[in-house]
């Protein structure tokens, strides 16, 4: 994956987790006054819209999970590793990071993985 998209990533993560903490931290008012639609996006935050429409349903311990999985995100950033599914060491396909841009997985393992938590 070249910079400029790693950067583009990184961008939405950090926007993702800045918004994981408003969510976290602000009373529920704060949703019912955030529109995703209308709040600045640039072009680098392509799929940002979708993620945050998402998180404000999602439950607090559902938030945390999803900031736990950005921060690691952000590390393999730093390290080089960002893209690569943890699990079968392949580049994760960019349609699937563009709507999960903090996933750990590929599709394929992460399938395999939700399937091994519900037995
Ligand atoms: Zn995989």
């Amino acid at each position: 994956m070249d910079t400029t998209k790693i950067q583009h990533y990184k961008k939405a993560l950090l926007s993702i987790q800045t918004r994981i903490n408003q969510l976290l931290t602000k009373e529920q008012s704060f949703l019912r006054e955030f529109n995703p639609l209308t709040e600045s996006l640039d072009e680098g935050d392509f799929s940002q819209a979708t993620v945050d429409r998402e998180m404000e349903l999602l439950s607090r311990d559902a938030l945390l999970q999803i900031s736990k999985l950005v921060e690691s995100a952000l590390k393999k950033v730093e390290s080089g590793t960002y893209g690569i599914c943890e699990r079968c060491q392949q580049e994760i396909p960019e349609g699937r990071l563009k709507a999960l841009p903090y996933t750990p997985y590929c599709v394929s393992c992460q399938s395999i993985i939700e399937k091994k938590y519900e037995k």
